[in-house]
């Protein structure tokens, strides 16, 4: 095989973009490479979409890349374009060699064998984007652990600017959602307490191989560099909010009185919240983050935690 094949490049010199039908079948057979559904692998190939997930970062050659799943590197490509640097945690030792070929024309392009939520990921902070000013997230995630690894990335409090990510459609609407709707819930409230969330585009399973059978979207989350609101016990607000959505079809007063509450210390129950100006029949889903805030501190004084 020559060079050619293995790396191929346009009439200019430039190396071909990774992320084509075509070239994604050619790189797997050669690699003798079958997908594996338990992780999650489903690749990009539409450079379209590429452009989209890249551009929303905002990244500069002053900038560093962080990309969980790199695959074959369709994307690592697109990020070693215009980033200073890019570190790419992939869990899949089979594609290493495989990514070790693409990624070859970009040495400041970096991957890290292992699973991304076993990572010091401050460590890898340290040792990779020292001197950098600013990182983003920027990956096409695998959608088993969505969401364990975006909670991770911002309950570790990693020094982001932001976080761009392709994830299922349902999964990115209840992550923007708003108070008052049937998508808003804890995971609305833990995303919105670290970021602004954006959906930046929804889209077709057809630039995917193989297609997964549910609708995904790109989200970006700009991360806040304080919380919108003061909380003095994080564990115990989350906790809170957690026991309010515990059944959704019930009233804030049954879900929160089943967790905190005795048959006979209900009645205090009402008087807390009414001493807050929230109303005991409302249901989870219609308080705002600010009044979250509220009844954590009032339960936490009421209940001396
Ligand atoms: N970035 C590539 C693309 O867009 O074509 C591949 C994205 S694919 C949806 C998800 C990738 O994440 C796969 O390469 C998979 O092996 C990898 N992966 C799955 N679980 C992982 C984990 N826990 N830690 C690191 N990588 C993981």
């Amino acid at each position: 095989m020559n060079r050619e094949d293995i790396q191929p490049a346009t009439a200019q010199g430039e190396v071909l973009d990774i992320a084509s039908p075509k070239r994604t079948k050619e790189l797997l057979q050669r690699h003798d490479l079958t997908l594996k559904k338990s992780l999650g692998q489903n690749f990009l190939i539409d450079p379209n979409i590429l452009n989209k997930i890249v551009g929303a970062a905002d990244l500069d050659p002053s900038k560093g890349a962080f990309e969980i799943g790199p695959g074959i590197g369709a994307l690592t490509q697109q990020l070693a374009k215009r980033a200073a640097k890019v570190v790419a945690v992939e869990i899949d030792q089979r594609l290493l060699p495989l990514l070790e070929e693409t990624l070859a024309p970009y040495p400041h392009a970096q991957v890290v064998h292992g699973d991304v939520l076993d990572v010091d990921l401050h460590a890898l902070f340290r040792e990779h984007f020292n001197g950098l000013e600013k990182v983003s997230v920027v990956a096409n995630l695998p959608y088993y652990v969505t969401t364990p690894i975006l909670m991770k990335l911002l309950e570790e409090r990693l020094p982001l600017e932001n976080i761009v990510v392709m994830i299922q459609k349902e999964v990115a609407e209840r992550m923007a959602a708003k108070p008052g709707g049937k998508e808003y819930g804890s995971l609305s409230i833990a995303v919105q307490y670290y970021c602004v969330p954006e959906v930046v585009t929804i889209v077709p399973h057809t630039v995917f191989i193989p297609q997964p059978n549910v609708d995904s979207a790109v989200i970006k989350l700009a991360v806040r560099e304080r919380p919108p609101v003061e909380v003095d016990d994080e564990a115990f607000f989350f906790e809170v909010i957690q026991a309010s959505f515990v059944q959704r079809r019930k009233t804030l007063y049954n879900n929160l009185s089943a967790k905190y509450f005795t048959k006979e210390t209900k009645p205090e129950l009402e008087q807390l919240l009414h001493g807050i100006g929230i109303e005991p029949s409302r249901r989870g889903e219609t308080l705002s983050m600010e009044e979250y805030a509220k009844l954590a501190a009032a339960l936490a004084a009421y209940l001396k935690r």
